[in-house]
């Protein structure tokens, strides 16, 4: 990977996203993507796509998805005394919330505090995980005057501090919301490889990195109904379950290291998933595979019901500790799930189609 795209990463990450709020990141990833496309554009809540087009007029049109948004919270009260209770934005996990520093997103800009942490040895609750209500930030204030002069409301977001670390020299990278930020960079690094290999797609391939999913993949939904593909590609992340205590009966066996996981499931269409494998087989592409029982918690399942349902299936990277502050995932995933897409819109014909066929 080059330095270049390195740079955009660790830019991309260190720009908050948290749900609702993404037109920063949205604005960067569409100024990096713009060069290797044809066209770029925004709806009215901030999903975001890009183009690239095929000459023939006829062409098909495959979505490529991942999601711009990251979890955080939002502040519901502040009191008298000036500290500001929260409310959970999308699923961030509680237990693990205090003595964490926080971004938030006031009128006058960012202002940090610190989700306050009573000591272990004067805390009635001993180890146990608190509730939501329970947790308060500090921003070093003595009244809710003085919380509000910093240009904080009710209704003001915010997410972790936590930035992009390297972990055994660039092998493994560690930051908050790698879901879905890093499958945003690999949908522009694909773009990009496209690019400079000169390859002319017989489809009309669409990049879009959607809003709001960590509350219901409502951006997809949007996007989906707009645009009709005619397949697509959900790109997230997944457990990887490599790490002591997880069992993977329970919970399947994915590891880092081990290229993309393609989901197996109802939402996850049988033709789609075949041309995945049999690309990734032919240019010995790692892939590995999981299974979701009914719909798959992911975009895909606003996805593939769009309309009059459109083929569909789940690709994710491997993620250690989701929804926390250190999400760690393996650069080589990175790469191959990149190799891996822009080999399946090579392996694309414009007499493709993945519907099923009665054959009659
Ligand atoms: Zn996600």
């Amino acid at each position: 990977m080059n330095e270049q795209a390195l740079d955009f990463l660790s830019t991309l990450l260190d720009t908050p996203s948290p749900t609702g709020m993404e037109m920063d990141a949205q604005r960067l990833w569409a100024e990096y993507i713009k060069p290797f496309t044809d066209e770029q554009q925004c709806d009215a809540y901030g999903s975001t796509w890009a183009v690239l087009k095929s000459k023939n007029p006829n062409a098909p049109t495959l979505m490529l998805d991942a999601h711009a948004d990251e979890i955080g919270f939002s502040i519901r009260y502040i009191t008298d005394s000036g500290f500001a209770h929260v409310e959970r934005l999308g699923g961030s996990d509680v237990a693990i919330a205090r003595g964490r520093k926080l971004r938030f997103f006031g009128t006058d800009g960012e202002v940090i505090g610190v989700i306050g942490n009573t000591a272990i040895h004067i805390r009635d609750d001993g180890d146990k995980a608190p509730k939501v209500w329970d947790l308060y930030v500090d921003f070093g204030c003595d009244s809710r005057e003085e919380v509000e002069a910093l240009g904080l409301r009710v209704g003001d977001r915010g997410v972790y501090c936590d930035g992009p670390l390297m972990l055994n020299d660039g092998k493994r990278l560690v930051c908050r919301a790698l879901d879905d930020r890093l499958c945003g960079f690999i949908l522009a690094e694909t773009a990009r490889k496209l690019k400079e290999e000169g390859t002319e797609p017989e489809w009309n391939i669409v990049f879009a990195n959607t809003v709001q999913e960590e509350v219901g993949c409502i951006g997809a939904a949007m996007l989906t109904y707009r645009l009709r593909p005619d397949a697509a590609i959900c790109l997230d992340v997944t457990h990887a379950t490599d790490t002591p205590g997880l069992n993977a009966a329970r919970y399947g066996d994915v590891r880092l290291g081990k290229g993309a996981c393609l989901c197996f499931g109802p939402a996850c269409h049988p033709n789609i998933n075949a041309r995945l494998e049999l690309v990734a087989g032919e240019n010995n592409i790692p892939m590995q595979r999981e299974t979701s029982g009914r719909t798959t918690g992911t975009n895909t399942d606003q996805i593939f019901r769009s309309r009059s349902g459109v083929p569909a299936t789940n690709l994710s990277l491997p993620l250690r500790y989701m929804h926390s502050p250190v999400e760690t995932a393996d650069m080589t995933d990175v790469q191959s799930t990149i190799d891996l897409l822009a080999a399946f819109i090579r392996s694309l014909k414009v007499t493709d189609n993945f519907y099923h066929k009665l054959g009659l």
